[in-house]
């Protein structure tokens, strides 16, 4: 089919169910259905899977996914599943099949059913898979979180730098889409230049969340019964307070079950079971708060988040806006409030210490922009923005005053105060 002759909005419907597409969703897809290569930068919830489901459902051809999370590509393959009378219109190629089953996921690539293949990118740098795919009709090639690409990524992989020479062994001509929601402009640099993707073909959704409320506060002695305070203020609304360790998260949710407050503890050191209990809790609003680490949030698509507390300040900006991400999205109310105390910083530093010189370098610049970002006195959302390589000139209805900053100036003397020396 050429692209003049497909109603998008047509196969929306009959695919998702939606009646329309979502910020840059068309563009990016009429530019992946016109096998260009393309690169998307889009937040969190901004909708980045059906940039690539679409098309691959619409191409000829299997259409490659390269994902990290192997359970987020479980996700995604059941979801695909349940909108197909079709069961192998999605598969998962990884370790964990056995033969037959990768018999079968081979044979319905072969027959062309499979419109998309999900992997990640240990497997699909597999010698035999590659000789597999290389006989096969492939649409194109996804390149979901992206930013592993790069050293600057919060979350560098060094498989993914491989994937562009694997690519090219499967296919000469294979189109390559890389996506990602969080990219500051040295990281796009890094993803464009290691895929080879020109910049005329990046596609970019704002960062802006007008209605995330930034606020930071000192961290004293009396950070808990600050918490609390804030939480109590805030009764019956629905809250994530993020916390470093798993003890002090076990510790913050006694407090706040103490202090009569719905509260449940989640970290990777409860086993599976709690997990899934304290979760659903949270989701079905047994409980208000949930005390978390940062293994809880993955996916989670709670609506109606309203705060997004931080008991200790997060090891990047990304980190921070990818967590506060997850207030309003139903766009109603969403405070995040941040707790700082540079001595936190100086733990999230000693913690890098036994990790190779290079990465403790990018650490502590990434560090040092966390440090900026808890100690201006300039607009918190403006900071966020520009980070992410984004101006912000907004008004009102984009949050303009939607911070501490704008809300209380620091007073002229004070700000004097601070950069004297
Ligand atoms: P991302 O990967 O960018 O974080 P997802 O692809 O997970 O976002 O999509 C976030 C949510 O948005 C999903 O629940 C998805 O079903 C929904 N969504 C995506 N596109 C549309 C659309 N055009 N209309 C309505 N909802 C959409
Ligand atoms: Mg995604």
């Amino acid at each position: 089919m050429s692209l003049s002759e497909i109603d998008l909005h047509q196969e929306l419907k009959k695919y998702f169910g939606f009646s329309q597409f979502k910020g840059l969703q068309e563009e990016v897809i009429k530019s992946i259905v016109a096998k260009e290569h393309t690169f998307v930068i889009m937040p969190t919830g901004g909708g980045k899977s059906l940039c690539y489901q679409l098309p691959a459902l619409i191409n000829e051809g299997t259409a490659i996914v390269v994902s990290p999370l192997i359970a987020l590509m479980k996700n995604q393959v059941d979801a695909i599943r349940g909108i197909s009378s079709e069961h192998g219109i999605a598969h998962v190629l990884n370790s964990s099949l056995n033969k037959s089953e990768i018999k079968q996921v081979k044979k319905d690539i072969s027959n062309g059913i499979t419109k998309l293949l999900y992997v990640a990118p240990e497997s699909l740098t597999k010698e035999e898979n590659v000789e597999f795919l290389r006989g096969e009709k492939i649409s194109f090639l996804a390149i979901d979180e992206a930013h592993c690409i790069s050293e600057w990524g919060h979350d560098f992989r060094p498989e993914y730098r491989n994937l562009r020479s694997i690519v090219k062994r499967i296919g000469d001509d294979i189109p390559m889409i890389a996506l990602t929601a969080t990219a500051t402009p040295k990281v796009q640099e890094d993803i464009l230049k290691n895929l080879g993707i020109s910049e005329a073909n990046t596609f970019k959704a704002s960062f802006n969340r007008p209605n995330l409320y930034y606020e930071v506060r000192p961290k004293t002695a009396d950070v808990g019964a600050d918490i609390i305070r804030f939480v109590k203020q805030n009764e019956g609304k629905s809250g994530i307070l993020y916390c470093l360790s798993r003890k002090k998260v076990e510790e913050l949710a006694q407090t706040l079950q103490v202090n009569g407050v719905s509260a449940v503890p989640y970290h990777a050191g409860l086993d599976a079971k709690t997990r899934a209990k304290h979760q659903d809790m949270f989701l079905m609003e047994d409980v208000d708060v949930v005390v978390a680490t940062i293994a809880f949030g993955m996916g989670i698509d709670k609506p109606d988040v309203r705060f997004v507390i931080h008991h200790d300040i997060p090891k990047s900006i990304e980190s921070y806006y990818q967590e506060t991400g997850r207030a309003g999205r139903d766009g109603g109310e969403g405070h995040c409030l941040a707790f700082y105390a540079y001595k936190d910083i100086e733990k999230l530093e000693k913690f890098m210490s036994g990790k190779p010189v290079a990465e403790q370098e990018i650490g502590h610049a990434l560090l040092q922009e966390v440090v900026a970002y808890a100690e201006t006195s300039m607009s918190r959302r403006k900071f966020i923005l520009h980070y992410f390589g984004e101006e912000f000139n907004g008004g009102k209805e984009d949050g303009v005053d939607m911070d501490d900053n704008v809300q209380n100036p620091k007073k002229q003397n004070e700000a004097q105060d601070e950069v004297e020396l």
